[in-house]
Order: C-alpha cells, then structure tokens, then sequence
C-alpha cells in the first residue's frame, strides 16, 4: 500500500545545507574586488555569481560582494562568460 500524503517527503531538494552563518559577517573579511582568490569562491565554473542561498552570505555582503564581483569582471580579473574560462583553462597548453 502506497499513499501519497506520506508525513514526509523530502526528495527533490538538492540544495546543499551547509553552513547558514555569512562568511563577511563571522570572520570580518572585508569584499575586495582586487581578492580575486576570495571572490573566485562566490562565482562558479561558468562565471556566474553564486546565489546566496549556497553560499550561506547574508544579503547585506552578497551585494557588496555582487559589487565587486562585477568590478574585478571590469578589470578581467574575474571570468565573465564560459568562454573566459575556458581560455584560462586552456593558456597553459597553448602551441
Ligand atoms: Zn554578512
């Protein structure tokens, strides 16, 4: 016997629940657009900025953090587009 209305149903939510408390806030890491190293982890493989439910950033520092991303973009310090991605990725190998 099978019913629908089960107590629990909790498949199809893939969201990672790590940890709830913003990085800026906990550890006061000032947003520098020039930290490529720390805003390279608030943007994905594809270049897009990483929304703040994975990231665990509270709204105030996402968009100050959204700010810089954008700013370091400017500069080309950041990747914009896949394509920028794969051109860091592949620049080793380059004949
Ligand atoms: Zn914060």
């Amino acid at each position: 016997m099978e019913s629908n209305t089960g107590p629990r149903r909790e498949r199809g939510r893939k969201f990672i629940v790590k940890p709830k408390v913003c990085m800026f806030c906990a550890d006061k890491v000032p947003i520098d657009y020039k930290n490529v190293s720390l805003l390279g982890r608030f943007v994905s493989d594809r270049g897009k900025i990483v929304p703040r439910r994975r990231t665990g950033v509270c709204a105030k520092h996402q968009r100050s953090l959204a700010q810089a991303i954008k700013r370091s973009r400017f500069l080309a310090m950041l990747p914009s587009s896949p394509e920028h991605v794969y051109n860091i990725s592949g620049a080793e190998k380059k004949a």
